[in-house]
């Protein structure tokens, strides 16, 4: 199997990257955003009990986002791999992603990290909050509060992969194209 983690800060790119990563390599993408949103929407007890954290700019707990990520993997039996997009965000993720895949009989094929600096993720961000209306993405207090939160809560999880010698930082400023081009070199260098 190849199993991607697709890294970087809210508003690197991951989801749209992802979209064109999983045609190309016939994966499933597995991004806990949209599944937390897809909950909310949705009005499930899952949904109304993450909108609490996510609206704050803050993670949802890692039990609940644990248990959610598994069972959501688990529907895919047969998947050729999958590309986790937003998790793991915390080391005790991480390492229950790696007991799951473990019990699977796979394992992290390799984590890739798009590269955006502060300043173009807050305008890429606000931009999305106008498009989309995702309320997290609309106030620039919440977004410097997730960017905080990236930088003490999920960037150790990039130790987590570098010392399992799994990393691979790729640079996420260019048109999308360019940056898909990069992160197939990256993937295919890896499978
Ligand atoms: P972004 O990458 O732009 O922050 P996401 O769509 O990945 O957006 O996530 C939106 C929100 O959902 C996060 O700010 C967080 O509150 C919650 N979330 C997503 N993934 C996780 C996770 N793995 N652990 C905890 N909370 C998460």
């Amino acid at each position: 199997m190849l199993n991607i983690v697709l890294f970087g800060p809210p508003g690197a790119g991951k989801g749209t990257q992802s979209e064109k990563l999983i045609h190309q390599y016939q994966l499933v993408h597995l991004s806990t955003g949209d599944i937390f949103r897809a909950n909310i929407k949705g009005g499930t007890e899952l949904g109304n009990k993450a909108k609490q954290f996510i609206d704050q700019g803050q993670l949802v707990p890692d039990e609940i986002t644990i248990g959610m990520l598994e069972s959501e993997a688990d529907k895919y039996p047969d998947a050729k791999g999958y590309i986790f997009d937003g998790f793991p965000r915390t080391p005790k993720q991480a390492e229950a992603l790696d007991n799951f895949l473990t019990s699977k009989g796979t394992a992290i094929s390799g984590m890739i990290a798009l590269e955006v600096d502060e300043e173009e993720l807050r305008t890429r961000l606000m931009i999305r909050g106008k498009d989309s209306g995702r309320i997290d993405d609309q106030d620039p207090a919440i977004i410097q509060k997730r960017i905080d939160v990236y930088k003490n809560e999920t960037e150790p999880v990039r130790d987590f992969y570098m010392s399992q010698n799994k990393y691979t930082g790729i640079n996420g400023i260019g048109t999308i194209e360019e940056i898909f081009g990069r992160l197939c070199t990256a993937i295919d260098a890896i499978k």
